[in-house]
């Protein structure tokens, strides 16, 4: 008997508008959907007038439910699966669910769109054309602390998510660790609240500092070393920084120094007054 597909869907991280067509029509087009949480995937269907039966399938029953869903696509098939927000399996479930279908060669198919950690990346003013994505760091600071020091030679842009209520330890964490590094924080992304600070770790704190609560889902993304002395703002630190932007993104000059000054909380006038001592050379 031929195996129904796998489709691996993401949905929205905020903003109901992103989700693709295609989403819609596969949603529309399963026999059944696999819903981290059911009520919420509810009223993304509702809202889109799609009928198509669910079954939750999250953290706790992962093991029973994948049984569940392997049996009926090798009953031939088509379900969809979706997690609460974003792309399935990225620090979500589906992993389980992905292997075991792979393994019994049954077609597994991404229907791509939002992610958080690409979403907060691409708008970051960081290098991103290598990174690495740590998900959640550990809540007990002394492991939290662990990691961080495995990682404060990375050269890489690191992602992590992070909560609201940990965000200002963990920036203190990432200070003391990895020095004074450039960073952005990405909050509520795609909603109606969205910001993203971006500068070096202390100007962040402070601005964090000013407000009574933080709130929101928050997605930070750190600078990597790069080879460089992270964030020295130094001549030679903002011309690393400014060659670094030119190579990986084709910018003018004047859209280079802005990234620059962003990264360093430096002003442009500055920046630009050093880079052009650099170019004149
Ligand atoms: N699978 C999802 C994805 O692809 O983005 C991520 C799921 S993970 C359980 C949820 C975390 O992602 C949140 O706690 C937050 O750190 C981050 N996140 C989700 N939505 C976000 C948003 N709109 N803005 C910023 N960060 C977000």
């Amino acid at each position: 008997m031929k195996k129904g597909t796998l489709y691996i869907v993401a949905t929205p991280i905020g903003n109901l508008e992103d989700i693709t067509l295609r989403a819609l029509r596969i949603l529309k087009e399963v026999a059944l959907i696999a819903a981290e949480d059911t009520r919420r995937t509810g009223r993304l269907l509702s809202a889109h007038g799609i009928s198509t039966p669910q079954t939750s399938f999250h953290d706790h029953n992962e093991h029973e439910k994948s049984s569940f869903v392997l049996s009926k696509l090798e009953e031939g098939m088509d379900v969809a699966y979706v997690s609460d927000a974003g792309t399935p399996g990225i620090s979500d479930p589906g992993y389980l669910l992905v292997r075991e279908s792979v393994v019994r060669c049954i077609p597994v198919v991404s229907v791509p769109g939002p992610s958080a950690a690409i979403a907060a990346l691409s708008i970051s003013g960081l290098p991103m054309d290598s990174f690495c994505f740590y998900a959640f760091l550990p809540s007990r600071p002394a492991k939290r602390r662990q990691l961080l020091e495995t990682l404060k030679n990375e050269e890489k842009t690191l992602i992590f998510y992070e909560s609201p209520k940990r965000i200002a330890r963990t920036l203190e964490d990432i200070r003391t660790i990895f020095g004074e590094r450039s960073v952005a924080l990405s909050r509520e992304l795609t909603k109606i609240h969205e910001e993203t600070l971006r500068g070096p770790v202390s100007k962040i704190l402070d601005a964090l500092k000013e407000k009574k609560a933080v709130k929101g889902e928050i997605t930070l993304i750190i600078e990597g070393t790069r080879g460089h002395t992270p964030n020295n703002q130094g001549p030679e630190d903002l011309w690393h920084r400014f060659q670094t932007i030119q190579k990986t993104v084709n910018l003018s000059t004047r859209d280079a120094v802005s990234i620059v000054a962003a990264q360093t909380g430096l002003s442009r006038k500055k920046v630009y007054e050093t880079i052009l001592g650099f170019l004149k050379k």
